[in-house]
């Protein structure tokens, strides 16, 4: 190994089985190979490489990730989706419908992974001005935990600049249940997305058709992650520890409760019962809470 040749430094930003392509600090595109079989690195990833040939690089090791998105496979084993993203984009529709469940299990997930939500909901243009009022009315809580809530419509360009600008030079991926839009909304975040899949297909990592995924410039220094797994990154199983400490609003009144391990259902002196009388916690919220902490228990026992 020539001295010259160690620490290439570079992003994994697709990835096909055993291959990646991987973009340089100098801005090549480049095949890497896995120096060992367990190796993991993912989409996002900063790695250091050694240099097999002019196109050809392999992956000696993965820097720290800041943030990971992961699922536990058939196998029960744990399984690295994507990295080193800012921002998880929850995108809801009127049409399929909005899923106040769905939308706090997500959340759940972005605070435990320690990345900052977004929700958008999508495909306004559907909706009279009297019911997208409603809807602002009703996802007004989830300001008050800290998440901006944008209301836009793939549909409309225009209606999206709020949105890019909240984007701008963050690294995000979208999750939501299908039909809401993920798909229109990322080719508007990443108008040159030929850049990556042209460089896809030269590096004969196979078509982007079959790519499981993708870490797409945004040219702000920004960047979206896109792949199927990510897209249908589902919340099933979170723990009561993950669930108490994903509702922001909870957790924050919880510090106000007689006892340090109230659960917030029957337990006298609940600073959390109070402030769901009060309004100042959202009811549907606290009731999700509930829920999700019931199924969390339920599948701890079994
Ligand atoms: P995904 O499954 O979440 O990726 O959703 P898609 O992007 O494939 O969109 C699902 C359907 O919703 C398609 O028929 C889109 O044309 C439609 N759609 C996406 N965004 C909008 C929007 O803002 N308004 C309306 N009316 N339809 C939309
Ligand atoms: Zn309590």
């Amino acid at each position: 190994m020539r001295g010259t040749d160690v620490d290439v430094k570079a992003r994994v930003i697709a990835h096909h089985r055993a291959h990646r392509l991987v973009k340089t600090d100098s801005g090549d595109m480049c095949l890497a190979n896995a120096r060992t079989r367990g190796d993991t690195a993912v989409v996002g990833d900063n790695v250091l490489c050694t240099r097999v040939d002019d196109n050809t690089l392999c992956i000696e090791s993965v820097q720290d990730r800041r943030s990971v998105l992961a699922r536990t496979d058939r196998r029960g084993r744990n399984r690295i989706l994507a990295s080193n993203f800012d921002c998880i984009v929850v995108v809801t529709a009127p049409k399929p419908g909005i899923d106040r469940l769905i939308i706090d299990q997500y959340l759940v997930a972005a605070e435990n992974i320690g990345v900052e939500p977004i929700l958008l909901i999508n495909k306004v243009d559907l909706l009279t001005p009297e019911s997208e009022n409603r809807f602002r009315i009703e996802l007004e809580c989830y300001k008050t935990c800290g998440c901006e809530v944008v209301f836009c419509s793939a549909h409309t360009p225009a209606s999206l600049q709020p949105f890019l600008e909240i984007l701008h030079g963050r690294v995000c991926i979208f999750v939501g249940p299908s039909g809401v839009g993920k798909s229109s909304l990322i080719q508007h975040c990443v108008p040159n997305r030929e850049v990556t899949v042209g460089a896809l297909s030269r590096s004969g990592l196979g078509s982007h058709t079959t790519v499981a995924a993708y870490w797409y410039e945004t040219g702000d220094s920004g960047a979206v992650i896109d792949s199927p797994g990510v897209r249908e990154f589902r919340v099933d199983h979170l723990g009561a520890t993950d669930i108490a400490r994903g509702f922001r609003d909870v957790y924050n009144a919880a510090a106000d409760c007689k006892f340090h391990n109230c659960s917030h259902r029957h337990e006298p002196q609940c600073a959390v019962k109070t402030g769901v009388e009060s309004g100042e916690i959202d009811a549907t919220r606290y009731s999700n809470y509930l829920s999700l902490l019931a199924d969390a228990e339920q599948s701890a026992r079994h």
